[in-house]
Parts: C-alpha cells; sequence; structure tokens
C-alpha cells in the first residue's frame, strides 16, 4: 500500500511536521480520489451507454494527471485490471467487467491501427492523444495475447515535458563536466547502459539536445522515433518493410553526419557497424542493456565486437537507475540528527504525502549515475579482455564516482531517503566504488 496518511505515523512525527511546516497545505487525507478509482463506477458508465472510447479517455486523463508513465488494460480470468506506473512502481486504477474492459481494449487497439481481428500475435502502434487541458501525448500501443484474453500497454510520452536539459537529468557537478567533455570529442562511442525504464532515452535526448546547435549533422536511428527534434535527421527501423538497424546504420553512414545516435544496439552487425563508424572519426551514442558502464565492455565484447576495435573506439560509457524523490509540497526536515561529516541517514528528511503527490510522499523521480570516461589504463584492460570487476575497479580508481556517492549526495541534499534508493538499486551496485 503506497498511500501513507498522517495517522499512520507516530505522534512524535505529526507534532514535529507541525511544528516544522505550517505553511504547508496537507488538505484532507480522506479527501476521495478521481471518480474513475471507484469501484464500478466506469463500467456503469460504459454499460448504461456511454462509448468505449470515452471510458479510454477517462483513463487516459486519470493516467496522465497522476503523471504516470504507461497504462495498463489486462484480462484477467473473471474482470480486466486497469494499472498505472508512477514515479516507477505499479498503481491499481479500477476493475472493468469483461464486456467493458474488452471494448476498452479494442478502443486502444484500433487507435493504434493495430489489426482488430488478430489477437494471437503481439502487435504494437501509436497514437497520438490531446488531453482536455490541450496537453499532447504520443502513446505506444503494445497488445500482448496471454492466459485470459490480453495485456494492453500504453506508454504515455508527454511532448512538452518529458524533454530535458543535460543539467535536468540528475547528475552531479563532476559527472555532467565528465559527460559534456566525453560529448566535445568529434569522434568516439559513448555507451548508455542501465535497464528497460531507467531513463536511458531521457539522457540520450539530453546529448543530442546538447549538441544540436546547428554546427552538427545529427542523424538518429530509433525504434520507434520516440520525440521529433528540430533540426536531427531521424530515422525508424521498419522491420515490416525490411529496414532493420544494420541496413539503416550503414545508409546514414554514406549520408556524412557529424554525430550519429542509436536507440539499441541489440545484434551483433548494428554493434560491429556502430564501432567501426565511431572508429572512422564519427561521434556515435548508443544505448546497450549492461547493469552498468564497466559492464558495456563485456556486452559489446558479447556481440562479437574484437576488442582492440572497441578499445580504440569507446571514449565513455554511462550508466543510470531512476529513484523517487519526496515531494516538495510535503518534505518536511527532521532535523539535528547530523553533524558534518557524519554519513546521511534516512533521518534527514521525510514526506507525510499530501493531495500533491496522491498521499505517496513522493513527487517526481531523478537520475543516479555512474559516467566512465575511457583512459589509456582502461583500454589496456579492454584490449586484453580483462574482467567487469578489474574495469570497474580502476575506472573507480581514476575517479569514477559510483551510485553509492550519488545516492549518499542525493540523501545528504533531503531529496530522497536511503530507503528508497535500497528499493531501486540492486545491492551489488550500491556496495561498488566510493
Ligand atoms: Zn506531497
Amino acid at each position: 500500500m503506497l498511500m501513507r496518511s498522517a495517522w499512520q505515523l507516530p505522534f512524535s512525527i505529526i507534532s514535529l511536521h507541525n511544528t516544522v511546516s505550517r505553511d504547508i497545505d496537507m488538505g484532507q487525507p480522506d479527501q476521495p480520489t478521481s471518480e474513475v478509482t471507484t469501484p464500478g463506477w466506469l463500467s456503469n458508465q460504459v454499460e448504461r451507454g456511454l462509448h468505449a472510447s470515452w471510458a479510454v479517455g477517462r483513463l487516459l486523463d486519470h493516467a496522465v494527471g497522476l503523471g504516470a508513465s504507461d497504462l495498463f488494460v489486462s484480462a484477467q480470468e473473471e474482470r480486466w485490471v486497469v494499472t498505472v506506473r508512477h514515479l516507477g512502481l505499479i498503481r491499481p486504477v479500477c476493475d472493468l467487467t469483461p464486456p467493458v474492459g474488452l471494448h476498452c481494449a479494442a478502443h486502444l487497439r484500433a487507435e493504434a491501427a493495430l489489426d482488430i481481428a488478430e489477437h494471437r500475435k503481439p502487435q504494437d502502434g501509436r497514437w497520438v492523444h490531446r488531453t482536455p487541458a490541450g496537453k499532447i501525448l504520443d502513446l505506444r500501443v503494445s497488445a500482448l495475447p496471454t492466459l485470459h484474453g490480453e495485456d494492453v500497454s500504453v506508454r504515455l510520452l508527454d511532448r512538452e515535458t518529458s524533454l530535458l536539459r543535460l543539467d535536468q537529468v540528475g547528475l552531479l557537478p563532476t559527472d555532467l563536466q565528465r559527460l559534456r567533455k566525453l560529448l566535445e570529442n568529434p569522434g568516439g562511442l559513448i555507451l548508455m547502459t542501465g535497464p528497460i525504464g531507467a531513463g536511458k532515452s531521457t539522457t540520450l535526448y539530453a546529448c543530442l539536445q546538447y549538441l544540436n546547435d546547428g554546427t552538427r549533422r545529427i542523424h538518429t536511428l530509433e525504434d520507434p522515433i520516440e520525440y521529433a527534434i528540430d533540426n536531427l535527421h531521424q530515422s525508424q527501423v521498419n522491420p515490416k518493410h525490411g529496414v532493420h538497424f544494420p541496413d539503416l546504420l550503414r545508409c546514414i553512414i554514406r549520408q556524412g553526419p557529424d554525430v550519429i545516435m542509436i536507440g539499441e544496439i541489440r545484434d551483433s552487425e548494428t554493434a560491429r557497424t556502430a564501432v567501426s563508424a565511431a572508429n572512422s572519426g564519427h561521434l556515435v551514442l548508443a544505448t546497450l542493456h549492461a547493469p552498468r558502464a564497466a559492464g558495456s565492455v563485456a556486452s559489446m565484447l558479447a556481440f562479437g565486437v574484437e576488442p582492440h576495435f572497441l578499445a580504440t573506439s569507446m571514449i565513455g560509457a554511462v550508466s543510470q537507475r531512476l529513484v523517487r524523490t519526496f515531494c516538495p509540497k510535503c518534505r518536511f526536515p527532521l532535523g539535528g540528527v547530523n553533524s558534518p561529516g557524519d554519513p546521511p541517514t534516512s533521518t534527514q528528511t521525510a514526506a507525510l504525502g499530501c493531495p500533491a503527490c496522491h498521499y505517496t510522499g513522493f513527487g517526481r523521480q531523478t537520475a543516479l549515475f555512474e559516467v566512465m570516461e575511457m583512459t589509456p589504463a582502461l583500454r589496456e584492460l579492454v584490449r586484453n579482455r580483462e574482467t567487469t570487476q578489474a574495469i570497474e575497479a580502476q575506472a573507480h580508481r581514476e575517479g569514477m564516482t559510483g551510485f553509492r556517492h550519488a545516492a549518499e549526495a542525493l540523501v545528504a541534499r533531503g531529496l530522497t531517503e536511503m530507503g528508497e534508493i535500497e528499493r531501486r538499486i540492486p545491492r551489488d551496485c550500491l556496495q561498488a566504488g566510493h
């Protein structure tokens, strides 16, 4: 249960909160939630004659109002379940009766131009939705056959708020400086790693925005294109029509680009072409699945890239994880427990939850980073196929700050708590480095 309400907390904390932040409007903890979350409400409205498109609109507006990143409509044995992903965690929205769930799923499929008659194969498509407030959202819809019917997931991409500048993504000042220095290289390969949903695309777009000053020809190769950006030459792979990553990449190289962004390296040929493009003087930015920055080397070698070519082309790797930060409306200092030099603790700041954060105590997410800059010693380790541990240890010796350092800095600034860090970042990532 994510809801935190005042009466679930010890009296002492409530009193302390009242003394330190009387000016904060806490609202009413039992304030009614949106009608969409009222059990049976949405199904009743549709069964009384309102169209499924209306119900889908309400669900999307609810998800946007929460600031959710995804909306899920999933068939279960006797009902359909609607959930959202909000600040990285799943939250329930409502249940739908099977006929209403089916109609809503069919409407989502139709709007995203999926084949309505095809229920046995996974499908994906896109759709643009305008909210009542005029906000435009790019929706990526994916339908997956499941045991009881299907799961429809909708990724919500807000054109206005999702593009961040490099200094807004959460980099520590030293890492920001390090990443800018990497981007200012005329050529070389920079790898962005981390699990799905860690915000890699946001950082990648922020890097492109930084480079997009009119002096460089920037090509992107995406699947799918997430945001349209002025002055960029963006291309999308289209496997249905035989346009795959390696073909598109080879064609882009012939276009004379300065910078190439590869949405994701997911096959040997793309990995090798990316390395050769970087070696021939292009700046190549690419995302890659690897748990940490140093692990990107092993992932590239697993794609069959020659260690020598990787060592000469790679200039850096960035890894990231997202954590939630306290809601600025209800965050308050617990005060006085730490003296300078003490290790930061979770007792410095807390948040009780308020209407603005839907009583979760958390307002948004920020990223924690590792930025590894290649050095002669690191290149030598790559050339010799050394282990990820050896590469990581050397990177730390040469000044790379680890996730633990970034996490402690965030807690020390009172922006989140260690509990949240430990929930979201694997233990081994936090143990590594300093
Ligand atoms: Zn709040």
